[in-house]
């Protein structure tokens, strides 16, 4: 992917944004358990400055949720990392599903390691923001929505992965119908305070839900902001 192969100034950063403090980043995510090569390769070289506001972009390599506005976050690069590595574990995705596009990050992680990325945003301006960044990093292989992601995007069902970056008391069935047969679905689940990350699969009797761990994320709101 382009943006990859031939960074820009701008996407390679100075100083507090450079190649030196993703690597600085990448070190921390390893000593806190994250293991998968591909996508520590991945966090490493996307510049996650890019995707905050300029006056945050000194913080953007440390490892923590920075706001993103519209009392919006971009997500804690140890959670997209961990979520990433749990979504490719058993078999890397062809067809992705993200529900909460927010700044654009995690979608465009998965860009760099899926086939092809759906994601649906129900705030407009969050999501003409992100789609500024897609462009200017030149990712082709995704495709956004400005949609109530409740609803998953079921036009270009089945996924082979669902992952949902806003946490529900539950996971509506119909995201489950939309979902292929050895799909993954992940999804914080539970009121703030207490949210599981739970990876779902395929069982014996329906879908069986494994906890990642606690994990603190925005409410998965109704209908479009
Ligand atoms: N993946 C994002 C995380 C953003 S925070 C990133 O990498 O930056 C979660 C996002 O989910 C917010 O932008 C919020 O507006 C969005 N969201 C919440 N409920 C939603 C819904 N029902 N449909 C689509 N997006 C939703």
């Amino acid at each position: 992917m382009n943006v990859f192969a031939r960074p820009t100034p701008e996407a390679r950063g100075l100083g507090m944004t450079s190649q030196r403090a993703r690597d600085r980043l990448i070190d921390r995510l390893k000593a806190d358990g994250i293991a998968d090569r591909r996508v520590l390769d991945v966090l490493r070289r996307l510049p996650r400055h890019l995707f905050v506001e300029e006056a945050l972009a000194s913080r953007a390599y440390e490892d923590t949720a920075l706001p993103i506005g519209q009392a919006q976050t971009i997500s804690q690069p140890w959670v997209v990392a961990r979520m990433t590595e749990a979504l490719i574990e058993h078999k890397v995705p062809a067809k992705v599903l993200e529900i909460g596009t927010g700044s654009g990050y995690q979608a465009a992680v998965l860009a760099a390691l899926c086939g092809n990325v759906y994601t649906v945003e129900r705030i407009e301006e969050l999501l003409r923001n992100a789609r500024r960044r897609f462009r200017k990093l030149g990712i082709e292989n995704l495709r956004s929505r400005h949609d109530d992601g409740k609803l998953g995007w079921p036009e270009h069902a089945p996924f082979d992965a669902i992952i949902l970056t806003a946490a529900g008391e539950a996971v509506d069935p119909i995201l489950f119908d939309q979902l292929a047969p050895d799909g993954v679905l992940i999804a914080p689940v539970g009121p703030p305070g207490t949210q599981q990350l739970l990876r779902y699969r395929q069982a014996d009797n329906g879908w069986a839900a494994q906890s990642l761990g606690a994990v603190s994320f925005v409410p998965l709101l109704g209908g479009l902001g």
